[in-house]
């Protein structure tokens, strides 16, 4: 195998780490349920274990670093994580340097959106463009910039926090404690919201009958509006057009080459881009409407190819 890095892409599920290649490729994988109610010291050990299980048989050398990704706010700078919501008593937590100690490697830490956004740049659907933007839309929203050939990463590393720009004045409070966030008004859960308190259990709708009855969720959406059901598509028009203002307001800020779009939601692409490009159409400048809005191409591997291009692209 040529020079690798030891990639984690730590979430509030799932821990996944990896051996990867210069040229992005995943060559050993592995993942584990992250155990996210136990406290960072728990979670912490999952890592080591899993690192030294992934390292272990590698030739002295062949592995250059460690890349992690964790959930924001984060310090890359500092290696530090600030204030993870999805990892109970993570606050202030020097991860860098623990793994560091523990796993004998240097070692870089980065927002996980930020990672994904790195790896859809270098090896995914951003190839080739100085400035790029990222979101990547599921149970949140999250973003990663990409200005003028660099990751931008502004004080403490918190730039890009898209999910809880202010988009509108009413709906549900987003978990930050502010109300209309774009996060809480375009994420895959505010979806599903919606589409449950359309329906009713028991209301013969081909949301709940897809849903069992239960919850309805953006991936029940995207399969009944691909049937041509009235309500889906209705849904999938709103939550396109709350997408499409957030978008419009990132191509103003940052003028992206282009705009990915990831995570989740990037499954109902193909239904959720004629809604995009028209919100856009009305809402951005007429300089920015040309720029392209595309489907994120490295699924839930993203984070693991990015956190490994922080080992090989030092100076991001
Ligand atoms: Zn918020």
């Amino acid at each position: 195998m040529s020079p690798a890095a030891l990639a984690f892409d730590l979430g509030g599920t799932e821990l996944r780490g990896a051996l990867v290649e210069a040229g992005g490729q995943i060559a050993v994988h592995r993942s584990v349920q992250t155990r996210a109610a136990d406290g960072p010291q728990a979670v912490i050990g999952q890592i080591v274990e899993m690192g030294a299980a992934l390292l272990a048989g590698q030739p002295a050398g062949s592995v250059l670093g460690i890349g992690i990704g964790a959930p924001g706010p984060l310090d890359p700078q500092a290696g530090m994580v600030i204030a993870a919501p999805m990892l109970a008593g993570w606050t202030d937590v020097p991860l860098a340097e623990i793994l560091r100690g523990s796993l004998g490697l240097p070692v870089r830490l980065e927002n996980d959106a930020n990672a994904a956004a790195l790896a859809e740049w270098r090896f995914g659907a951003g190839r080739g463009v100085r400035s790029m933007v990222f979101a990547t839309v599921s149970t949140g929203i999250g973003g990663g910039v990409i200005a003028d050939g660099r990751l931008l990463h502004g004080r403490r590393g918190l730039a890009a926090e898209i999910g809880h720009m202010t988009i509108t004045e009413s709906g549900e409070r987003c978990f930050c404690g502010n109300v209309g966030c774009f996060e809480a008004v375009a994420s895959g859960t505010a979806l599903g919201r919606r589409a449950t308190t359309l329906t009713g259990p028991g209301d013969g709708s081909l949301l709940r009958r897809l849903s069992g009855g239960g919850d309805v969720t953006a991936r029940h959406v995207f399969e009944a509006a691909r049937t041509g059901d009235a309500q889906a598509l209705r849904l999938v028009e709103t939550e396109a057009h709350w997408l499409g203002v957030g978008l419009a307001n990132l191509l103003h800020l940052y003028s992206p080459d282009v705009i990915v779009v990831g995570g989740g939601l990037s499954n109902g692409f193909e239904l959720l881009a004629p809604g995009l490009r028209s919100t856009i159409g009305q809402r951005a400048m007429a300089a920015f409407r040309d720029v392209p809005v595309v489907a994120a191409q490295l699924g839930d591997k993203a984070g693991l190819i990015g956190a490994a291009s922080l080992v090989f692209e030092s100076d991001q």
